[in-house]
């Protein structure tokens, strides 16, 4: 059974379907501990959660009517059923995301007919789990994942751009710089992308900060 701590609808406040209507199922744990993290209270393997079935969240997710499926956490990898859930979605035509830390590998999922999109994390320095990133995983990337960087400081830019380059990124997926929500104004990533020349990489802001208050949950 998979340990959700919360399911909604709402739109995706980030990646290529940011603005787009999702249906939302986050799961409970997390291998990682970041400084920024903004859901803390659903890593903790005691968090309060319930239990469903890869069929029962996909028959709830078709029912609500929304075509994105935004797996979250957390970290979903973790989940031993997340292949089984990742099928259950495709069997329904369903448009399965996945929210990954990046420090787990992606491959078994990357092969299949039911294989999801990934939006894979590249932790940087500021967030203290730098150095987690699986590695493997720039050789299971598709046209239509993502890999985001989320930025705090002037170091974490100058350690994006070098990492960008050193797996040319962006020859193989969107790329995505973010800013930690109060942390790094997003004009200054806007300058440094001028500085550096930084052509298809992508500024974004968690919409969903902007439009609810920013610590609010299920939205
Ligand atoms: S990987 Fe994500 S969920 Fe886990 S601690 Fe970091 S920000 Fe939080």
């Amino acid at each position: 059974m998979i340990p959700v701590v919360e399911k909604f609808i709402s739109i995706n406040g980030e990646g290529t379907r940011s603005g787009e209507l999702a249906a939302f199922i986050r799961l409970r744990g997390c291998n990682l501990s970041c400084s920024y993290c903004d859901t803390a209270w659903a890593n903790d393997n005691n968090a309060p959660c319930k239990f469903y079935s890869a069929q029962e969240l996909a028959d709830w997710a078709e029912s609500s009517g929304v075509l994105n499926v935004t797996i979250t956490g957390g970290e979903p990898l973790l989940c031993g059923e997340i292949g089984e859930l990742c099928m259950a979605l495709a069997q329904k035509g369903l448009r399965a995301e996945i929210e990954t830390n990046g420090s787990l590998p992606v491959s078994g999922l990357a092969n299949e007919e039911y294989r999801p999109c990934f939006t894979l994390d590249y932790k940087l320095p500021s967030s203290g789990m730098y150095e987690s990133f699986c590695a493997d995983n720039i050789d299971f990337l598709q046209k239509n994942d993502t890999i985001k960087f989320v930025c705090g400081t002037e170091e974490d830019l100058d350690t994006a751009a070098e990492v960008i380059e050193r797996y040319s990124l962006c020859d193989k997926c969107y790329v995505y710089f973010s800013p930690v929500f109060g942390q790094i104004k997003a004009e200054r990533i806007v300058e440094f992308m001028k500085e550096k020349g930084l052509n298809r990489v992508r500024l974004q802001l968690q919409i969903h900060k902007y439009i609810w208050d920013p610590d609010k949950r299920g939205v």
